[in-house]
């Protein structure tokens, strides 16, 4: 039944097949530069619907953070063999991905599962990074090439390699951000480039989907045993960050802000709180050229600025807290193209100082540290570095000296 409705679905569009291997089980297509008459059968469509910008980590490297949003646009289920990522103008691939690797990254509408089958009609976001040396050429543009096998095909002709998602890389000029905590051992918990809690936090909001935390980082602090927290994990006080002064990273305007919301008890999500009261008591900067900051989760009453207040670089904007929907006192912070913290997408941003003194082995391995309080678990071996105008990535421990 399914072969016959997508036999239709090629009839109706009055296409043929013409590019066909020899054994008639595969085809290929371009979705761009569609030449009358070389229109191909493609199960997948998508778009991307937010370009990347690419940025200097401090890893050294450049990196490109995006997804590819994709719909099986037939009447059966279609399977993602892989995926190449193809700077446009050169067709060289920049980025690669089978098996787990791809699987881990497309997630079905609604879900946190990782899949590479999509069900008839099925919507998926796959998310992409793309890590360049930092003298390699930075694409244009970018195209994606997926291989799929697509039960809802002529016979014969299921398995399918097509083109999509053709994308401009969006080369505006990034904020060069201050310190936002002072002292040592901060971590930058949930970072850059494939944390699943921010990266991957796509929401439905007003109509259309955002990813306004892409870029977005926890901040928390380490004792000089590495401990987050000594005591009872239940009291805010004895975190080693909680109270610590936070800072405008730039001169730039208030354009929202909240500072009323009680403190929550560490160790487990706080239940009820509705979307609006999640980032706490919280500050938006508008930093100019279309570029906002969101700090979430102050400590009630520590807020001082008002909306349409300016504030300078270097200005305490309040402490850190444990208020809205947290786990633990941390400050998150990020970048975003508008002054919603929901209803924005988030925008990448370097530091204009800073140094690495160390590194967390593993996300799971933060988790245990701030669930039981044990010591952060790091890569043994790591030679501490000073850092100019990089993003600080996820799980590096950093020393803010500004
Ligand atoms: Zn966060």
């Amino acid at each position: 039944m399914v072969t016959v409705l997508a036999v239709v679905a090629l009839a109706a569009a009055g296409c043929g097949d013409s590019d066909d291997d020899a054994d008639g089980s595969s085809s290929t297509s371009s979705s761009n530069a569609t030449e009358v008459g070389n229109e191909q059968f493609t199960p997948i469509v998508g778009a991307v619907e937010f370009a990347p910008v690419p940025f200097e980590g401090s890893d050294g490297k450049v990196h490109l953070v995006y997804e590819l949003s994709v719909t099986n646009f037939t009447s059966g289920s279609t399977k993602i063999e892989g995926l190449k990522i193809l700077d446009e103008g050169s067709g060289r691939a920049v980025g690669e991905l089978t098996g787990d690797a791809l699987n881990s990254r497309v997630q079905p509408a609604g879900s946190r599962d990782g899949t590479d089958v999509l069900d008839a009609g099925q919507a998926a976001t796959i998310f992409l990074h793309v890590t360049l040396d930092k003298d390699a050429t930075v694409p244009d543009k970018l195209i994606h090439e997926v291989s799929v096998n697509a039960e809802a095909a002529p016979p014969g002709q299921n398995r399918i390699t097509e083109r999509l998602g053709e994308v401009d890389v969006d080369d505006r000029t990034l904020p060069v951000l201050s310190a936002p905590l002072r002292g040592e051992r901060y971590i930058a918990a949930d970072g850059c480039c494939d944390a699943v809690r921010h990266t991957r936090a796509i929401l439905p909001v007003d109509g259309q989907t955002y990813v306004a935390q892409r870029y977005a980082i926890d901040y928390e602090q380490a004792d000089e045993e590495f401990k987050i927290f000594t005591g009872d994990p239940k009291d805010p006080k004895n975190y080693e960050i909680f109270g610590k002064e936070v800072y405008a990273v730039a001169d730039g305007t208030v354009v929202g802000t909240k500072n009323d919301l009680p403190e929550q008890e560490p160790g487990t999500f706080p239940s009820g709180i509705s979307l609006q009261d999640a980032d706490g008591n919280y500050v938006v900067l508008d930093i100019g050229n279309g570029f906002y900051v969101n700090y979430a989760h102050m400590q009630p009453g520590s807020v001082k600025p008002k909306v349409g207040d300016k504030v300078t670089k270097g200005d305490v904007i309040g402490l850190v807290g444990n208020t809205g929907n947290s786990v633990a006192p941390h400050l998150h912070l990020h970048v975003m193209n508008g002054p919603s913290p929901l209803a924005s997408q988030g925008l990448p941003a370097v530091y204009d100082k800073f140094s690495v003194t160390a590194q967390v082995a593993s996300t799971a391995d933060f988790d245990a540290s701030e669930g039981t309080g044990i010591p952060l678990k790091l890569v043994p071996g790591l030679s501490p570095s000073d850092h100019e105008d990089e993003m600080i990535l996820d799980q590096n421990l950093v020393t803010f000296t500004d």
